[in-house]
């Protein structure tokens, strides 16, 4: 696997979660790097999808020919890259990774697509926000494998046509509606992944700490599943955590009491919510009624990046019920009262209004 270049997207996903907030960024991605799974056997969940992607590599190596290109959508942490390293590794093929952000100018992208052999597999993160003429560069690339070069100026304009090896492209994206018509079209295979139930995260969870060799009980893997948000990188970023507590301050077992004492030593409720979830829900209920209430103005109001409200807050919030999404903009659900302990008075506000 080879990261052609960084962009500044990962940081700022990461930034604001205080799960991570005690260590820095860089060691954080070495530690999810080198737990990511390499087979289809160690990639848990997402039947569907990898049976689908099992099909597509065996036809492929069949015919000895390139993947199509695909495009797996989804919030963070649900394992696209990781899916995308599965598929390079069973199709014995080199994976190189960038990102839609550090493809700023026509020669980065130009670049890249120069250097690839045939079959090798590009990953493409974050590629709804690739710029115009990036994503054009890519058309005729993707679509049949030729880069059209332009040289000299204004009447000694040239155009070439440069081939290509046939390669395979795999976009990921936390929102597929972003992505324009004609570049969503040159995908063969567009994949959604879902969140993973807690059985799942449950499986994540003991892998991960199999490789930080350390014990867990089945109930404290539980008890960290409940709280992982649906999300993988969620839950071994608690695995690491609870880990570090259970060999400081306990026998170095994750049990489900060390799990939950160490959870709420972190400020995780329940449902795994952290503080920036709880402000969210709070600013809706104090100063906006309950909603609906705008997500620019929600960001502005309490300091947060859009971007981390939208992908990474929002979509567990709406998933679990705690938030409703109307076309006024976000309201806070019964679901969400209750989990606040604040009584819900909506109900009567409308009754007076009637
Ligand atoms: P995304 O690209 O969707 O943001 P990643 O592929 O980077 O997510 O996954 C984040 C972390 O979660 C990785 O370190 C990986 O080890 C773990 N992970 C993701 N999906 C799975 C899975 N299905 N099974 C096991 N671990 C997973």
């Amino acid at each position: 696997m080879t990261i052609i270049s960084d962009d500044e997207n990962f940081k700022q996903n990461n930034k604001k979660n205080p799960v991570v907030k005690s260590e820095s960024i860089e060691y954080d991605r070495t530690f999810e790097n080198s737990i990511r799974p390499k087979t289809f056997e160690n990639y848990v969940g997402q039947t569907e999808l990898k049976e689908t992607l099992k099909i597509s590599i065996e036809a492929a190596k069949k015919r000895e020919t390139n993947l199509d290109h695909m495009l797996f959508y989804g919030p963070p942490g649900l394992g696209k890259t990781t899916l995308a390293g599965v598929v390079a590794e069973q199709m014995g093929a080199e994976l190189k990774i960038t990102s839609a952000p550090a493809l700023e100018r026509p020669r980065d992208i130009i670049g890249i697509l120069m250097s690839l052999k045939g079959g090798e597999i590009l990953f493409i993160d974050e590629i709804h926000r690739l710029n115009k003429v990036t994503e054009e560069i890519l058309y005729p690339a993707m679509e049949d494998f030729y880069l059209d070069m332009t040289t000299g100026k204004s009447q000694s304009v040239k155009t070439m046509r440069l081939p290509l090896p046939k390669f395979t492209l795999i976009g990921a994206t936390t929102k597929a509606g972003e992505l324009s018509g004609p570049l969503r079209d040159r995908f063969g295979i567009i994949h959604r992944l879902e969140f993973y139930n807690f059985e799942e995260l449950s499986q994540v969870i003991k892998r991960t700490a199999d490789i930080l060799n350390i014990k867990i009980t089945d109930e404290g893997a539980e008890v960290i599943a409940k709280c992982s948000r649906g999300t993988p990188r969620i839950a071994n970023r608690l695995v690491k955590r609870v880990s570090d507590f259970a060999i400081v301050k306990y026998d170095g077992i994750i049990t489900d009491e060390v799990a939950k004492d160490s959870l709420k030593a972190l400020k995780i409720d329940e449902y795994g919510l952290d503080s920036t979830d709880r402000a969210l829900l709070k600013m809706i209920v104090e100063k906006y009624d309950g909603g609906p209430v705008g997500i620019n103005t929600l960001a502005a109001a309490l300091g947060e990046d859009i971007r981390t409200l939208e992908d990474v807050c929002e979509p567990y919030l709406l998933q679990i019920g705690l938030l409703q999404r109307t076309p006024q903009g976000r309201k806070i659900s019964p679901e969400g009262y209750r989990h606040l302990g604040i009584k819900d008075f909506s109900a009567q506000r409308n009754l007076f209004e009637d």
